[in-house]
């Protein structure tokens, strides 16, 4: 359709009923939106995420990019919610995402927020839900239909089924294209019939008419540098039947309104990028700098292979798993870090108390070619940073973990430890000073487990005696440690008391006597420490003794020694 007056009479039967007026104009959408102030070069950039209810690690990790770029910069960082595939959608995803992101402390300048539980839009530039921005993304493929450079199409499904087969058969590029794309000049009246019998449609960009570019097409990545690309040649779809657009179209449409600077999203985009130039381009906007992140891998516990991470065979991929988990938000900021930005250990170990708000992300320094997500370093991250937490600190963020799975599972954490706060705080802080602290901790449930000892309503019998302590001499061991415990014993005093018991029973007082004669002696002090140890801890291997019993504090001490049964 090469004239105007037919294609303005197609808009008018198109794009007829609910918008009409001067929003039916680009130009109107144009000057709703003002250009940004900001200070020389601050980006704006943001999270895009489809509200599908799975929040996954991949959010997250573009989330601490982009929150990044626009915060060190001075620019906005907002969140669109990207809705235009309804089917896809879930009832309650919006909340749930903005908290997921929340816990690890992911906040917006702009756009879809919470407000009392339910999502709010804040900023100038919206709606941020892109199913209410309906009559913008019209308004702007009515400027491209005027111009000659998009069309209204019929093709069936099973047109286009039957198109690909051919395609197939002859060894030719899939999709609709150049001879394929068979509405592209159709005669005015056979569409208008179309239209009035309200037969469904969408409306294709056309390739050719679209972008007068040479049959490739430079670019430049953020991350992976420059990149040559033939020219897309695809009528690739921009408003679906349901008249809602593609994310080709969206994209394009709101990050040149909403004043998006950089784009920063993941690899399985890039390939789009010579639609996504092209469709700048043929809407006449400038198009913002690109950047395209690793996909984010594993190491396959089976095979050893390097492999995308799945939702369906790695838990490890829902954001809710390191919540459930109790990960420490610093922890998994100060991971994420370490997998995003190649330098950022190094600058880690140079600036070991500092504030990881003071290094500075560059693309430049992002992996091209697969990220690796680990979790053995996730946890050996997460030790480390949980040794930089004041035990206060600790204690509120356990509290506030178990709260949560408390009303997940019907368990009663959260009381146990707000009641007995000062037994919870002693207890995290065991070894945690001095110059070489212990590192076992690393995250809430792993710590729970770790702790609970410490508390009689999670202690437990776990660990069988050693094999060379019959029953009976373990309790003989008991009766002679409770009936010479003294709370107020300090450390060394203590100490010389289980030297006494041990030598009395028949073992050695200390290990280099039973070294020296072993046939002399049943073991060594060591041994009956042991039995101390799993009396007081129900383990074999916990923290020093004398340390513990004071926090458990005389009473429990002295109940756990008591036998059961007598
Ligand atoms: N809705 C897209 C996604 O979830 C966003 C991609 C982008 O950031 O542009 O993959």
């Amino acid at each position: 359709m090469k004239n105007i007056k037919e294609r303005e009479e197609l808009a008018a039967l198109l794009f007829a009923a609910p918008q009409g007026g001067p929003a039916a104009d680009a130009a109107y959408w144009e000057a709703h939106y003002p250009g940004r102030a900001l200070p020389g070069g601050a980006v704006v950039t943001r999270l895009g995420p489809s509200p599908t209810g799975f929040v996954h690690l991949g959010n997250l990790f573009m989330a601490t990019i982009n929150r990044r770029l626009a915060r060190q910069s001075g620019g906005v960082f907002y969140l669109r919610i990207e809705d235009t595939d309804q089917k896809r959608e879930v009832e309650g995803a919006v909340p749930t995402l903005i908290e997921s992101l929340a816990y690890f402390g992911i906040d917006f300048d702009e756009g879809v927020r919470l407000e009392n539980g339910a999502a709010a839009e804040h900023g100038s530039y919206g709606p941020y839900f892109q199913s209410a921005r309906r009559a913008i993304y019209h308004a702007f493929a009515r400027k491209l239909l005027l111009e000659g450079k998009a069309y209204p199409c019929f093709l069936t499904e099973e047109e286009i089924t039957q198109i690909r087969e051919e395609q197939e058969r002859n060894k030719r590029l899939p999709g609709i294209y150049g001879t394929y794309a068979k509405w592209r000049n159709a005669e005015f009246e056979e569409v208008e019939k179309r239209i009035r019998a309200g037969e469904p449609w969408v409306l294709r960009l056309d390739a050719d008419a679209a972008w007068e570019a040479g049959e490739t097409v430079p670019f430049t990545d953020g991350i992976r540098g420059g990149i040559t690309f033939p020219r897309n040649v695809l009528d690739v779809v921009i408003l679906k039947a349901d008249g809602l657009p593609t994310y080709h179209f969206a994209h394009a449409v709101d990050d040149h309104l909403m004043g998006t600077t950089q784009v920063v999203r993941g690899e399985e985009w890039l390939s789009s990028v010579p639609i996504h130039l092209m469709l700048f381009a043929a809407l006449g906007f400038a198009a913002p700098a690109y950047c395209h992140t690793a996909l984010l891998m594993k190491i396959d516990e089976e095979t050893g292979v390097k492999r995308k991470l799945s939702k369906r065979s790695d838990p490890e991929l829902a954001l809710s798993y390191y919540i459930s988990e109790g990960y420490h938000p610093k922890a998994m900021e100060e991971y994420l870090l370490t997998v995003l930005n190649s330098n950022y250990e190094e600058w880690r170990l140079a600036n070991p108390g500092a504030d990881n708000e003071d290094f500075t992300v560059t693309t430049e320094k992002m992996g091209v070619s697969g990220i690796l997500f680990d979790l053995q370093k996730l946890e050996d991250v997460s030790r480390d940073t949980l040794l930089t937490l004041p035990s206060k600190e600790l204690a509120e963020f356990m509290i506030g973990w178990a709260r949560a799975r408390d009303a997940e599972d019907g368990t009663e954490i959260a009381d146990v430890y707000t009641v007995q706060r000062d037994t919870l705080e002693k207890a995290l802080d065991v070894g945690r000073g001095g110059e070489k602290p212990r590192k076992d901790l690393a995250y809430a449930r792993q710590i729970a487990a770790f702790i609970g000892y410490f508390f009689d309503e999670f202690f437990r019998m776990e660990d069988p005696l050693p094999e060379n302590i019959p029953e009976a001499e373990a309790e003989a061991l008991l009766k002679d440690y409770l009936a010479s415990y003294d709370h107020s014993d300090d450390r060394d005093m203590w100490f010389e008391k289980i030297r006494g018991i041990a030598e009395a029973h028949g073992y050695a007082p200390k290990p280099k006597d039973y070294k020296k004669e072993p046939e002399r002696w049943k073991g060594h002090v060591g041994d009956v420490s042991a039995v101390i140890r799993r009396a007081l801890t129900g383990r074999l291997n916990a923290p020093d003794i004398w340390e513990i019993q004071q926090i458990l504090g005389e009473r429990r001490v002295r109940e756990r020694l008591t036998p059961r049964t007598a």
